[in-house]
């Protein structure tokens, strides 16, 4: 589905559609970068240079309500979107903090940590740490 058929269908279901809501949806399902809600408010102010930050955080709460994207928050960093939603890996660059897309099949381990835990179990979360490979090459220098 593209921007335009999500927000067609989320029209359907009495979400206004702006030319400025699919500017934002356009971005986040183009990049691969897992940007900050700061970087898409940068992307699309070239655009469309009347948009506010506001704009952009009530367009992500309401893509990520109806399922349409995913939120990855990191406590007090400032979380990042990712425009695909279907459940994946991510690894994470403990030094300039970009994140990248590890996929491999999901681990089936939810119905353990829901017998182990009494939890009602709605998914699971991976992420592994480390240093990209820029990052790596200025640490040997
Ligand atoms: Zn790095
Ligand atoms: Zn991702």
């Amino acid at each position: 589905m593209d921007a335009i058929d999500i927000l067609r269908k989320l029209k359907d279901k009495g979400v206004r559609f702006t030319p400025q809501r699919q500017a934002i949806l356009e971005f986040l399902l183009a990049t691969e970068s897992h940007p900050t809600a700061e970087e898409i408010y940068q992307h699309v102010k070239a655009k469309f240079p009347g948009v506010s930050l506001g704009t952009i955080y009530n367009t992500l709460n309401m893509l990520k309500e109806h399922g349409h994207i995913l939120e990855l928050s990191y406590g007090d960093m400032s979380s990042r979107f990712d425009g695909n939603p279907d459940n994946h890996y991510h690894i994470v660059c403990s030094k300039c903090g970009r994140v990248v897309d590890f996929h491999r099949p999901l681990l089936e381990v939810d119905q353990e940590a829901e017998e182990i835990s009494g939890f009602r179990i709605i998914g699971h979360r991976m992420e592994f740490y480390g240093l990209c490979p820029e990052c790596r090459q200025g640490e040997m220098n």
